[in-house]
Formats: C-alpha cells, sequence, structure tokens
C-alpha cells in the first residue's frame, strides 16, 4: 500500500493531504504530522465576545481562482462570504483618509484617484513619474523603486501600508518581482514610467452599473473552517504534536523521524513525502538531502507579529460606521505625538456582513483586530515583549486615538505570530529556485508553503496541488517501473 508523510497541519500540508487523497484514491495511507497540539497552523479561530473571530488568516484574494475553488470542492461553498461596502482607510499625515482606489500595491496607475492620501509636494513627485534605471529580470527593493520615481510619500503613504498589511513587512525591504511581479513584468516590457506600468496592471474599471466583483471571500464560521475541513476530506491519520525531525532516503523511499513532545521518537517508512513546513524547519530537514536548499531556506526571514482581538459592546463601537479598517503609513505619529504601536486595524463587525451585531440584542459584540508588528522595526520588536495586559492597553490607546472610541471591552484575546510571515527580500525568486531545484533532484520528495511563491492562503493552495501532483506522479512512475 503507499504511504505519504506530509510533514505541517497548516493549510499548506492539509490541502496537500486532500489531494493526494484525490490523486491516489481511496486506499493511499496518507499522515499528517503537525508539531502542534491543533491542525491549521496561521489559519485559527476563537471565540471572543461569544463571537468565533479568525485570530491568523482571516481572507482570501477571490481574485485568485484557488481557495473558492477549493471551498466549493469540499461542499462549503453556501459558507462563502465577501466583505460588505465599508470602505478601508489609511492613517497618513495625522489624518485619516479613504484608502485610494485602483493601485498596485499602493502604486496608483493614475494620479487622481490618490484623493487627499498625498500632500500637496507629494502629489507633485507622483506626477513627475520621474524615469530610473530598470534591469529587465533584475530586482530591487520596492521601496527603493517607489521612492526613485514616485517620490517618499508614495513609498511611505501608500504602498508600505498595504505591503505591511500582507507581509508584516517594510516596503523598503521588499521585493518588487516577488511581491509584485505584474508590475516588475509591466516594467521589463517598458521601463520609463512605473505610473504606466502600474496602469498595465490593473484590470479594466468595473462597469457601471454592474455589480461589484468581490476581491476578498471567507467562510461564514471563520477561515479556520478550511483547513478543518480539508483534514476530514482527506481521511489522512493525524498526527498531533508530533514533529518531524529528519527526512533521510532509503532503497524503497524514504524514512522520516517524529519526535513527541515527551521526547519519544519513532521512525516512519513511507514512500514520498510533502515538506509543508515553515523555512526554518526546511533548512534543518534538508540539510544533509540538498544542502543548496536548505541553505536557501535559511536566507528567508520571518516577520513576527501579533494580534489584539477586542469584542466591544455593540453600541461603543457605532463610531467605527462604515469603515473596514485603518492602515497605519510608515513614520506616522499620533496626535499625541507617540509613534502608533498598531500598524492596522481591521473592524470586522463592520468588514463582514455576516459579523455584524444584532441591533435588536443589546448584549451584542461588535468584534475588530488590532495588528502588531513589522519586520525589521525596532519598536514592533519591543511592542512584541510587552505581555498580553500591555500589549491590550496600548492596541486600545491607539484605537481611541485613531477613532475615538474607548469603551472597555466585553472580552479580548492576544495572539502571537512569532516568525509567521516569511519576507519575500530582494532576490527571493533566486532563492525559491534554489530550493525547488535541490529539491527536484530528491525523487518523492515535495515542498510547499507560504514560503514559496506568495504567502496567501491562494496561493499556498497552488504550492499544496503541485506538490501532491509531484508525489503522484512519482509514485506512478515508480509503479509503472
Ligand atoms: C497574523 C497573520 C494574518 C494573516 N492573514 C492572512 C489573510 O488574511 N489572508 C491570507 O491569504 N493570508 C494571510 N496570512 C498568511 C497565511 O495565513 C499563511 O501564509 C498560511 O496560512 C501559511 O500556511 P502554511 O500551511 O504554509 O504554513 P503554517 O500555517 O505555518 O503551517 C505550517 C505548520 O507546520 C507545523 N510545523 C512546523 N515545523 C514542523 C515539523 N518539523 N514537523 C511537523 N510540523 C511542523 C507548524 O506547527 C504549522 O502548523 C496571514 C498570516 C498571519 C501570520
Amino acid at each position: 500500500m503507499t504511504r505519504v508523510l506530509v510533514a505541517g497541519g497548516g493549510v499548506t500540508g492539509l490541502a496537500a493531504a486532500h489531494r493526494l487523497r484525490t490523486l491516489l484514491g481511496p486506499d493511499a495511507e496518507i499522515v499528517v504530522a503537525e508539531a502542534a497540539r491543533t491542525l491549521g497552523g496561521k489559519l485559527s479561530a476563537l471565540e471572543v465576545g461569544g463571537r468565533r473571530v479568525d485570530v491568523g488568516a482571516e481572507a482570501f484574494l477571490a481574485r485568485r481562482p484557488e481557495a473558492a475553488a477549493r471551498v466549493a470542492e469540499l461542499g462549503l461553498g453556501d459558507q462563502l462570504v465577501h466583505p460588505g461596502s465599508a470602505a478601508s482607510a489609511l492613517r497618513v499625515g495625522g489624518r485619516t483618509v479613504g484608502l485610494p482606489p485602483r493601485t498596485v500595491m499602493g502604486v496608483p496607475g493614475d494620479p487622481d484617484v490618490v484623493g487627499d492620501a498625498l500632500s500637496p509636494a507629494g502629489v507633485a513627485a507622483l506626477r513627475a513619474d520621474r524615469p530610473g534605471p530598470w534591469e529587465p529580470g533584475g530586482d530591487v527593493a520596492v521601496g527603493a523603486l517607489v521612492r526613485e520615481r514616485l517620490g517618499d510619500e508614495v513609498a511611505d503613504r501608500l504602498v508600505d501600508p498595504l505591503l505591511g498589511g500582507v507581509y508584516a513587512g517594510h516596503a523598503d525591504g521588499l521585493s518588487v518581482r516577488a511581491t509584485v511581479p505584474a508590475l516588475a513584468t509591466a516594467l521589463d516590457a517598458d521601463p520609463r514610467s512605473l505610473l504606466a506600468a502600474a496602469r498595465a496592471c490593473l484590470p479594466a474599471p468595473p462597469v457601471e452599473g454592474a455589480p461589484p466583483v468581490p476581491v476578498f471571500g471567507t467562510l461564514r464560521g471563520g477561515l479556520a473552517d478550511l483547513p478543518a475541513t480539508l483534514a476530514l476530506a482527506a481521511r489522512a491519520e493525524i498526527r498531533l504534536g508530533r514533529t518531524v525531525t529528519a527526512v533521510r532516503r532509503t532503497a524503497e523511499g524514504w524514512r522520516v523521524e517524529l519526535a513527541a513532545e515527551s521526547g519519544e521518537t519513532a521512525a516512519l517508512d513511507v514512500d514520498a513525502v510533502v515538506l509543508a513546513v515553515p523555512p526554518p524547519a526546511v533548512r534543518r530537514l534538508l540539510a544533509d538531502q540538498a544542502p543548496g536548499a536548505a541553505r536557501a531556506a535559511g536566507e528567508i526571514e520571518l516577520a513576527s507579529s501579533a494580534l489584539v482581538v477586542l469584542a466591544l459592546p455593540a453600541a461603543a463601537a457605532a463610531p467605527l460606521a462604515g469603515r473596514s479598517g485603518v492602515l497605519i503609513g510608515a513614520g506616522e505619529r499620533r496626535p499625541d505625538g507617540l509613534p502608533w504601536t498598531i500598524k492596522a486595524a481591521t473592524f470586522s463587525a463592520e468588514k463582514w456582513p455576516h459579523l455584524a451585531p444584532d441591533t435588536d440584542d443589546p448584549e451584542d459584540t461588535a468584534v475588530l483586530r488590532l495588528s502588531i508588528g513589522k519586520y525589521g522595526d525596532a519598536a514592533s520588536l519591543d511592542a512584541l515583549r510587552r505581555d498580553d495586559p500591555d500589549l491590550v492597553s496600548a492596541a486600545r490607546d491607539d484605537l481611541a486615538a485613531l477613532t475615538g472610541v474607548d469603551a472597555v471591552p466585553v472580552e479580548s484575546a492576544v495572539v502571537r505570530w512569532p516568525g509567521g510571515l516569511p519576507q519575500y527580500g530582494v532576490g527571493h525568486l533566486d532563492r525559491v529556485a534554489a530550493i525547488e531545484d535541490g529539491v527536484a533532484a530528491l525523487p518523492g520528495l515535495a515542498v510547499a508553503g507560504a514560503a514559496l511563491h506568495g504567502v496567501g492562503v491562494p496561493a499556498c493552495l497552488a504550492t499544496a496541488d503541485a506538490a501532491a501532483e509531484r508525489v503522484a506522479a512519482h509514485l506512478a512512475a515508480v509503479a509503472r517501473a
């Protein structure tokens, strides 16, 4: 009987297990080893204020097909929901303004869309659209590219908050080619104007009167339902609290070492392995088998972050109405001159109609999420060292400074994600190529996950499918031989 080991029970590992089940059929033995005591990795939900709230990833990009397709495949189509009409905002220049529409990760294609997000000098720099050097096929930091051509304000006020929202990193440390690949490709074709390159990436404007196409989706019960459903559909043997500590090639396939929290170890012989674990684990597990791949995985930096979830009495949250959340621009200060501890706020009860409080229920709560932590930011590191009550207090102070809402929460929670988001720095795609080239020489082993071709859930699902297909093709070839 075929036996495959999947290391990592995050959404990637579970999606790989599910795809292996559909490819290999009912008889294959699929084992998922997960170091933690729960499944889901960064897809996780908690009950706060009587509502189930995602405390890791909360939504997937609906413009990519993978997540919605998987939701449908799993029979969860009736659980799919989209954000309502509340608009996102930016905190820039000491004011809260609307998030400009139709940008490519904050890079506008049209200087007229930036509204009051930029100062007159910032708009002038944007309009100047200075030409700059661009090596076709090359790579630079997003921040460097944008600062040089469109000015610092576009970088700090528009691009940095959006990139920070996805990667918990700064525009100055993230690669154009890895984080905004369409922009890099447009510049390869014509490097003269960054505004024109952004315009070339934007989808056609919506047809007047046509229903809006949702950009994001999630599941009514929380995105954390996705890994749980994948696990059931995979009909895998799930081993929780089991860390994969070694993978070694044998004459027949692979020998995997599993360590329990008690320190007890066990060996498992399998025909194939999918590694769906974060880069530090990939580095350790491939050190002997594929040293070049291991080295490249070790070069991927990780950002740490924390999320403060507040459940407020619904009536006290009324001033948040109409806003889905606020992103804080780089270098912004609070009205009292102090730096912001939070980098973003998501007013979940406003953003998601299914989380809107019941207006007839005076006890009902409005939930919101406040995010803390950006890679390479000393103040962020200091903030993340604070204990939970201190972090809640700092986040509440920021919320009050941002919105005037200072109600005592009915309940709060702090969830920390140490090393939770890989940083796609300049040269990231070379590191990914080194990992994939190294693994290509190892028959029956595949890697997948957030460190490779996108940190978002749809990209993780795509790598999971690719890994499962690689393993299935290998097993079919072995069976034929
Ligand atoms: C706070 C936060 C918010 C986010 N928000 C969004 C969002 O709204 N939308 C979106 O699309 N993306 C979001 N992301 C990104 C996205 O959630 C992640 O990139 C994605 O969930 C990663 O999934 P994964 O399975 O590859 O990795 P993980 O979720 O990290 O899963 C890997 C699993 O492997 C386990 N593991 C590690 N080492 C071993 C080992 N040696 N043996 C066995 N198991 C091991 C870990 O315990 C973990 O469970 C967010 C990320 C964070 C941190």
